[in-house]
């Protein structure tokens, strides 16, 4: 309900500029960037006359080209990160699609186009209604049936429950199919166990439509402090007897923002998310080409924002995401770099679907 109180203020239908601004079209280059060849032609043209003059050279020329291109190649390649024991795919281009997969907690952040991985999971936490992160919703659970999965458990922000399950009836109309899946409001605060040893919890970001993140903790129990010099038998009697021996420990493990400004930086509820031992968040805008004010105006987070507050950031390591469509591997590989330097947590990029300026 605080998450509806607080974004009601604002107009309940999107604003005229769209929220994601469209990319240009392929053939035509944004304002003031360089040529896309730029690096590519650099290893003919200089120094032309020690090239042309020399094999050699012209042989180690070809060789960093071709070590480029390697890299490229492996990049465009690459399917995901060995991050803190979890294994994380998915594909994120702003604007387009964006679902993050965590297969060893069966997850799916945001569902996106529904990328074929993501059927497998059983879980999918929602975190706004825009269709980049949330289209792909109905061909998850119909493909989950047509694989014979079992149902699967969707969270939402409460606020959408409702026009989900409208949503669903209609195409449950329109294709006489089932649609079976459960679907759980999930407000700020709020705690649900997935299993036995695993909950999530939501937690406040700030979107130009009603958004919330999540935290996936681990939990385990610790005996209690006071009891810790006893011996095994004595635990035993005790606990038999019904007194309550352990404590629960919450350790955050994963923490997902979706679109967010970067406002979730300096809320103190968001401490979990910034200590998890993995943060993904979103960087759409990656340099001087769009300002801080123009991502915090579409409700995004600009790179340079995470730097400037990077001192918040405990996690031992950041997948960024949601990038704009403009950028490519490279322009993307380079501004991460910049905040690799400011924070002790590993920074890795999801640029699955980006090109590289080699690739074309
Ligand atoms: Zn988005
Ligand atoms: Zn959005």
């Amino acid at each position: 309900m605080q998450l509806s109180m607080t974004i009601s203020t604002t107009s309940p239908f999107p604003s005229l500029s769209p929220h994601h601004p469209p990319p240009p079209p392929p053939t035509i280059e944004r304002p003031n960037s360089k040529p896309r060849q730029t690096l590519r032609v650099s290893h003919h043209v200089g120094p032309p006359q020690a090239l042309k003059g020399s094999g050699f050279l012209s042989a180690i020329g070809r060789a960093i080209e071709e070590e480029e291109y390697r890299k490229a190649r492996a990049e465009v390649s690459r399917k995901g990160f060995d991050l803190e024991g979890y294994s994380i795919e998915g594909i994120s281009i702003g604007g387009h699609e964006t679902c993050v997969i965590v297969p060893e907690l069966k997850t799916a952040f945001d569902i996106g186009r529904c990328p074929s991985r993501a059927v497998q999971q059983n879980f999918v936490f929602i975190t706004h209604a825009h269709l980049d992160h949330i289209g792909g919703l109905p061909m998850y659970v119909a493909t989950r049936a047509l694989y014979n999965l079992k149902p699967p458990t969707i969270f939402v922000p409460p606020c959408i429950k409702e026009d989900v399950e409208k949503l669903f009836d209609i195409h449950r109309t329109m294709s006489q199919a089932e649609l079976k899946f459960d679907l759980v409001a999930l407000d700020i605060g709020e705690t649900y166990e997935m299993r036995n040893n695993l909950v999530v919890r939501p937690f406040k970001t700030c979107h130009v439509i009603p958004s919330q993140g999540y935290v996936i903790y681990s939990v385990r129990k610790k005996l209690r402090k006071q009891y810790m010099h006893l011996k095994g038998k004595q635990i035993e009697k005790l606990k038999k007897s019904g007194v309550e021996i352990t404590d629960t420990i919450l350790s955050p493990e994963v923490a997902f923002t979706g679109d967010t400004t970067s406002d979730f930086l300096l809320d103190p509820r968001s401490a979990d998310a910034l200590r998890a031992k993995i943060l993904i968040t979103e960087a759409t805008f990656l340099d001087e080409g769009y300002s801080i004010e123009h991502a915090r105006e579409h409700g995004h987070t600009h790179l340079f924002e995470l730097i400037e507050h990077a001192q918040w950031i405990r996690n031992k390591a950041i997948l960024l995401t949601h990038f704009s469509s403009r950028y490519n591997i490279e322009d993307i590989r380079q501004a991460v770099s910049k905040l690799q330097l400011k924070v002790s947590a590993k920074v890795v990029a999801l640029t699955e679907g980006f090109k590289s300026m080699h690739s074309s």
